[in-house]
């Protein structure tokens, strides 16, 4: 408008505005809601308007305008400058929607990190620019280790607290020139070290230009340690390690894909090492990868071909010798791989969500062979039938027991179900309901590898048991190691004083037995006293004791 002086202020450079007069212009300008002008007398030879510019409905931003030597606004010149402010205000509405549009569009809302999106574009450029520089470049995929335990116990606000604190610890243990999320950057240049948030527990650094691997590895080392430090929620300290994979541009892959693949492949390996600790990509580990897919196909189709079977492992009374039950395991003899342990198939059907199948499979299996005895005329026998706690949690459970007894008419009382302490620890509504619901129905229950797992005392008394299953791991040692033979013989005097049975796992050895019978061990399971067999070799078995 040909005025020689123009200032831009914000609401908090106006309190500070020397000028009284003004300030006292721009406060009634604040106080209107919409856009208009207020025009003072002059003052020294000038006169002042103050426009307001509105954004979504708020005033933002107090626009000052001074008229010098005389010259004063007009109705005309005023409702221009509002009509100026309003666009003003448009445009910064737009700038804002826009931000966060592109917000939401590459950065992750819980941790503000950048999203995975964003991280395969900062990938490509890694790749792009190292090649160009000859240079390495290394690639971090960061996995939470058991974050799902951390959820399970703590509710999501638990969940959403550590990963917030990861991706903290993320961007204070990367390079300072290394990427943070920051919405308000115009030109959005790619960083040099990017750092973002894949989804779920799942989180990547890209390290670029680099000229020896060690630098990785350092970056690793320094999240973990950083890492092993508790994150305060709600009063309680919460820990939360992680599992990583490196992998190196150019050895380990020359795209985007394989690297994202091999650093994946990587992390596996460190999981699968107990966690809490990284690894390099390595060739042979695609090997190990390779066999994981064969498995999870195979398992698909394993009881349809007729792979699967279940064997029978002899129970005894400690005290007199007899058989008195047996565990029904699963076997699974795969066409291309041959026998595969269910130590490796059971946690990767868990993972791949076909372990109710399999469990319901197995359930069928025993009460249909149950039935097949019956009609040979053997005495039946309790069997005690693994559930994994994936099961426990999974609706139909219940209704999976009960028509496979219904089907083959075998009484409640001679099936067992096996459950782990890990699948009690949590409260969970729909566990306790099944548990309820098959103590309702007549099939006793047995906790297996006791000791192994939480062992909260209080597990015991939450669920109507039957039996505790001292692990192997507890009776190996037995009679050498005095503090295990106590050890054992506390836990069989604490489950007589709770009314329930024990049984110890993993007998092998002669003196092992004596060991236990002395304790007053009810029950002996293992190598010793039969390994697990197929149902004709355990047909025979009970036809033996029938006869003794
Ligand atoms: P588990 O329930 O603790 O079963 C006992 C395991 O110890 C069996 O291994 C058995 O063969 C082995 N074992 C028995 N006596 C001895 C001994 O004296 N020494 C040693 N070293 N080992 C002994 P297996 O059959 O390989 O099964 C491993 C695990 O796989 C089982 O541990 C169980 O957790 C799981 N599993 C097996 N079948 C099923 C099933 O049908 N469903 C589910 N959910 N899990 C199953
Ligand atoms: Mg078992
Ligand atoms: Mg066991």
């Amino acid at each position: 408008l040909g005025w020689p002086e123009a200032r831009y202020l914000d609401s908090r450079e106006l309190v500070a505005a020397p000028d009284t007069h003004l300030r006292a212009l721009a406060h009634r300008a604040l106080a209107t809601k919409r856009p208009s002008c207020i025009r003072s007398a002059a003052v020294d030879n000038a006169s002042d308007v103050a426009i307001p510019i509105i954004v979504d409905d708020e005033i933002d931003k107090v626009l000052l305008f001074r008229g010098l030597d005389g010259a004063t606004f007009t109705d005309e010149v005023a409702g221009t400058l509002a009509e100026i402010a309003m666009q003003i205000g448009l445009v910064i509405s737009r700038e804002r929607t826009l931000a966060k549009v592109r917000q939401l569009a590459f950065f992750d809302v819980l941790t503000g990190l950048p999203n995975r999106m964003r991280i395969h574009a900062a990938v490509d450029q890694a790749v792009a620019s190292s090649r160009v520089a000859d240079r390495k470049a290394a690639f971090l995929l960061l996995d939470l280790d058991r974050f799902k335990h951390v959820n399970d116990t703590f509710g999501h606000s638990g969940g959403d607290a550590i990963l917030r604190s990861v991706a903290e610890s993320l961007l204070s243990c990367t390079r300072p020139r290394d990427f943070v999320a920051n919405v308000t950057e115009r030109a959005d240049p790619l960083p040099q070290t990017a750092l973002g948030r894949l989804g779920g527990d799942e989180f990547f650094v890209v390290i670029p230009d680099i000229s020896e691997a060690r630098t990785a590895e350092r970056v690793a080392e320094r999240i973990l340690q950083k890492l092993r430090n508790p994150v305060l929620y709600e009063g309680r300290e919460l820990t939360c390690t992680a599992s990583i994979g490196i992998a190196l541009f150019p050895q380990d892959g020359g795209d985007p894909e394989t690297l994202f693949r091999n650093a994946d492949t990587a992390m596996y390996h460190a999981k699968a090492c107990g966690g809490d600790t990284y690894r390099y990509f390595d060739e042979f580990m695609n090997a190990a990868g390779e066999r994981r897919l064969r498995v999870e196909n195979g398992l698909r189709r394993a009881a349809k071909r007729g792979e699967l079977e279940v064997y029978y492992q002899p129970i005894l009374d400690a005290a007199t010798d007899n058989l008195c039950a047996a565990e029904a395991l699963l076997r699974w003899n795969a066409s291309e791989l041959g026998p595969v342990a269910p130590d490796e198939f059971i946690p990767i059907a868990e993972e791949i969500g076909l372990i109710s199948d399999l469990g319901a499979w197995v359930l069928e299996s025993v009460c249909q062979q149950l039935a097949a005895w019956r009609e040979q005329e053997l005495e039946p026998i309790r069997i005690s039938v693994n559930l994994s706690p994936v099961q426990l949690r999974t609706e139909g459970l219940v209704a999976a027991v009960k028509d496979a007894l219904m089907r083959s008419e075998i009484d409640p009382e001679w099936i067992e179900l096996e459950i782990t302490e890990s699948a009690i620890v949590e409260d969970s509504e729909v566990v306790d309901r099944a548990l309820r619901e098959l103590h309702a129905l007549g099939v006793s229950l047995c906790l297996d590898d006791f000791g192994t797992g939480c062992s909260a005392l209080s597990n015991i008394r939450k669920v109507r048991l039957s039996r505790i299953k001292i692990d192997k791991s507890f009776t190996n040692e037995l009679p050498a190691s005095a503090s295990d033979t106590n050890l054992v013989g506390a836990i069989i005097a604490m489950a007589h004083r709770l009314g329930v049975r024990a049984l110890a796992e993993g007998v092998e050895r002669e003196e092992q037995l004596a060991a236990l019978r002395e304790l007053h061990c009810d029950e002996v399971q293992g190598f010793l006293t039969g390994r697990p067999v197929d149902p004709r070799r355990f047909a025979r078995l009970l036809t033996e004791e029938k006869s003794l």
